[in-house]
């Protein structure tokens, strides 16, 4: 079987082909113009990943934009969101705090992507 996907790792998104095993091995992989296409296209035939975007509350109830600094398996992704929609942050909060460390014990830390003052 053959798996078409678009790698999104770079904004190049190279279009990649990876070949699978009836066991959802994967056999060989095509397309991709830097390793990280191939592992992309690896991970996401088996045990696809995420980064996480999103806003949580700051203190004084303005959006601050945070991320997951990275990936965490696609599956876990709802569970992860419910608790960032419950944190909050204090003001000021700078880029690269930490508003929740090992979220859900995935080893990500969710952290602020902007100021706030
Ligand atoms: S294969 Fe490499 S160059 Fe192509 S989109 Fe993926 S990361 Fe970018």
């Amino acid at each position: 079987m053959i798996r078409e996907l678009t790698c999104i790792v770079c904004p190049r998104g190279c279009q990649l082909k990876a070949e699978l095993d009836g066991n959802g091995n994967v056999l060989n992989v095509e397309g991709f113009t830097c390793p990280r296409g191939k592992q992309y296209a690896i991970d996401e035939c088996t045990h696809p990943m995420r980064t996480i975007t999103s806003t949580v509350r700051a203190a004084n109830g303005e959006p601050v934009p945070v991320k997951t600094n990275r990936t965490v398996p696609k599956e876990l992704m709802f569970d992860c969101m419910k608790q960032i929609n419950q944190a909050t942050v204090a003001v000021p909060a700078h880029i690269g705090d930490v508003v929740i460390a090992n979220i859900l014990g995935t080893g990500a830390d969710v952290v602020v992507t902007a100021n706030l003052e």
